[in-house]
């Protein structure tokens, strides 16, 4: 049989598993016998480091292993239950005692060769308390041989780790050679200078590795080999995406871009111009530009965006400015309103409680081209409105725009340029995972007179102060905004619990303030309204639910409450802040958590104020997933590689695929039939993905 055949065929066939087993381990998503060799363990117990039962003495931290010669559960004096078992090798004997877990009276058996680590004492004699164990087999079952690393595999209902760990076994040399017949993706040369192993070795470390570091070198080049097919897929689609001659070429006409930089009270940061003069190169190019901007909270993202769409409706074009939710895409339109002021431009909102004579009316306007620039959801593109003639897409992002809705705009219609808005700075690793098919553009500037933010963190106890601390502020002439979290649970709870707080501070702590409530269930123009009232400073405190009701830019308002920051992630704590200290005055951001102490990620996020470092962090507390809130679609995921500790990798896979796409875009030559092949078969389904195959 054909290595691939062997490779690609149902997981069944293998040695030891059949129907059944294959129903089982299709649960851990493996199918094929591919799947299999590439299903690593989760952990390795290390039985390289074991100590003979005779040599364990009370206050050492140790791995046995031993057969259970004995068991039961123990009833202590204090009505705590025990379960403990007696374990034997060819040295001697020692008890184990697991305080509290009498229910592993049904797991572990009597004859089972069992693995534990953990401290020795003295009680009544040697005892070890075990922080881990492991069977390594069952009675009568062959037992392991000693001096190995054990790899211990995620388990499901119909098969335990010891099962897989035995058809792993039984078929890793017939894999292991369908495995080298295939070749390697990634070439010698590149392999030797990044120091990784060839693929058999790592596949072969990765389920029998001979040490614990065998096992890192193995998961590190299987790492590298996830995140260097993403880069080759990203490194084609941006070769394709220079190929193509079918965009639209900008000219510098200036007849709305001049007017409209002179209109302007300020004057540009570097940054803003450095990336501006990016984006305008992107637009003069008859290529599709495929630019994403990022910049911390308040580096004028907007205003750069607003040039662009001007630059596209100075050429005749239309351009479409597209936010997560409704409330966002208002706001832009109000910015963009006032922004423009009397530029000669048209401007339609599309948005979704319009009626229907109305949203008719501003269909047609997008159809026949009258309206320049459109600003709605993204459902502008996801229900596909038809433009005249749409020459740029800005997609302000808030983390909810997949690769896949991109994609769907680039099919709407003639190519028209793409410039994504990263509404939270994200760290360059993700970046260029997630974004690895777009250019980036940083503006790593804010505008000048900014005086940071003091945040400060306060338990519940000092809450009254908190608000005393506003009234201040407000007698002072500035505003104010508290705002509650998301209860995910229930919606119903977090308007609760705003409303709740609203009640309180309106009729009781802040009787003589103005203060108002927005929350998310609010009809549409009720939220206008106060929206608009808070923007003209009728009102001094605005109590909110979610942290996409208050997007906007009061440059009055001074004081953030945040309530509940223990269900806020750093990056959306940090885009709160982001909402006061727009204006020339001292701001500050006040998060009230629970508990006596404040977690450490708020302290954290006490000490920066700059939001590419608290991306960080909160990635590396979270994980990406999380970090990009809810489950996305089009999210690669990643069995073997961690962007942040894998950073270094990530460099060297994107360099790498970067340069043999330049140097061979079809992959035709020799040394890369193996990646080829391996993109038309193994990663197909990743191809679809990203849609750059
Ligand atoms: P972002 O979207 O990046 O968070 P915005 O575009 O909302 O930031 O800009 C924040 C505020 O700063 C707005 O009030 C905007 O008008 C103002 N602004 C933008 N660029 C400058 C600049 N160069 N100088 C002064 N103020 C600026
Ligand atoms: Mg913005």
């Amino acid at each position: 049989m054909s290595a691939a055949r062997l490779l690609d065929r149902s997981v069944q066939y293998l040695k030891g598993v059949g129907p059944r087993r294959a129903e089982a381990l299709a649960k851990l998503g493996i199918r094929t016998a591919r799947d299999l060799l590439r299903h690593g363990p989760h952990r390795y117990e290390d039985a390289t480091t074991v100590t003979p039962i005779a040599k364990l003495a009370p206050g050492m931290d140790v791995t046995a292993v031993g057969e259970v010669v004995s068991k039961g559960v123990v009833p202590t004096r204090r009505g705590l239950r025990f379960f403990q078992a007696v374990i034997r090798d060819s040295t001697g004997l020692i008890e184990c005692s697991w305080p509290g877990q009498p229910f592993l009276d049904r797991t572990i058996r009597k004859g089972d060769t069992l693995l534990v680590s953990g401290p020795v004492r003295f009680f009544h004699g040697r005892q070890i308390q075990p922080r881990e164990f492991t069977v390594l087999a069952r009675a009568g079952e062959p037992a392991e041989e000693e001096g190995t690393v054990f790899p211990v595999y995620p388990a499901t209902a119909g098969l335990t780790h010891r099962q897989i760990r035995r058809i792993v076994r039984q078929n890793l040399d017939a894999l292991l050679a369908a495995v080298e017949d295939e070749g390697d993706i990634v070439p010698d040369e590149i392999r030797h200078s990044f120091e990784l192993v060839d693929l058999r070795a790592a596949l072969d470390w990765l389920h029998r590795p001979p040490t614990i570091p065998h096992a890192e070198l193995a998961r590190r080049r299987l790492a590298f080999d996830e995140l260097f097919v993403l880069q080759v897929l990203y490194a084609r689609a941006r070769y394709e995406n220079r190929e193509k001659r079918d965009g639209l070429a900008f000219q510098r006409h200036n007849t709305l871009v001049r007017p409209f930089a002179d209109s302007l009270s300020f004057e540009l940061t570097n940054a803003q111009k450095k990336v501006l003069s990016e984006i305008s190169n992107d637009m003069a190019q008859a290529r599709p530009m495929n630019r994403l901007l990022q910049g911390d909270v308040g580096s004028g993202k907007t205003v750069v965006a607003l040039f662009a769409m001007l630059r596209a409706a100075e050429n005749g074009y239309q351009a479409a400015l597209m936010a997560p939710t409704e409330l966002l895409a208002e706001q832009h339109h109000n910015t963009v309103t006032a922004m423009v002021g009397d530029l000669p431009i048209e401007l339609v909102l599309l948005r979704g409680g319009l009626r229907s004579a109305e949203r008719r009316e501003a269909l047609e306007r997008i159809a026949s081209g009258d309206a320049q620039l459109v600003v709605g959801t993204h459902a502008l593109i996801q229900e596909g409105v038809e433009f005249k003639c749409l020459g740029l897409a800005v997609i302000d992002e808030q983390h909810r725009f997949g690769v896949h809705q991109r994609m769907q705009l680039r099919r709407a219609g003639a190519e028209p340029d793409v410039l994504v808005m990263s509404a939270t700075p994200i760290p360059r690793s993700l970046a260029l995972t997630f974004y690895g098919d777009l250019d980036v553009s940083v503006l790593d500037e804010l505008p000048p007179g900014r005086q940071p933010v003091k945040t400060v963190l306060r338990g519940e106890s000092a809450r009254s102060r908190v608000f005393e601390f506003v009234r201040t502020e407000v007698e002072a002439g500035r505003q104010a905004y508290v705002v509650y979290p998301v209860i995910e649970e229930s919606e119903a709870l977090d308007v609760r619990s705003a409303t709740e707080a609203f009640e309180h501070l309106s009729n009781e702590v802040l009787a003589e303030l103005r203060v108002a409530l927005i929350h998310g269930r609010m009809p549409g123009d009720e939220k206008d309204q106060t929206m608009r009232r808070f923007v003209a400073g009728e009102i001094d405190l605005l109590v909110s639910t979610t942290v996409i009701e208050v997007g906007i830019d009061v440059p009055n308002a001074s004081v953030m409450v945040v309530e509940g920051a223990e269900r806020f992630g750093l990056s959306q704590l940090h885009q709160l802040r982001g909402r006061v200290g727009r204006g020339a005055d001292q701001s500050y951001c006040i998060v009230i958590h629970g508990g006596r102490e404040p977690p450490e990620r708020l302290a954290i996020f006490a000490a920066t104020n700059d939001g590419f470092e608290i991306a960080r962090a909160d990635l590396r507390l979270r994980g990406y997933g999380d970090f990009f809130g809810a489950r996305q679609h089009g999210l690669p995921e990643f069995a073997f590689a961690d962007l942040e500790r894998d950073e270094p990798l990530l460099h060297a896979a994107r360099d790498t695929a970067a340069a043999i796409i330049a140097a061979d875009p079809l992959l035709e030559r020799r040394e890369h039939q193996a990646l080829a092949h391996a993109l038309r078969t193994e990663y197909r389904e990743r191809l679809q993905l990203f849609d750059v195959g």
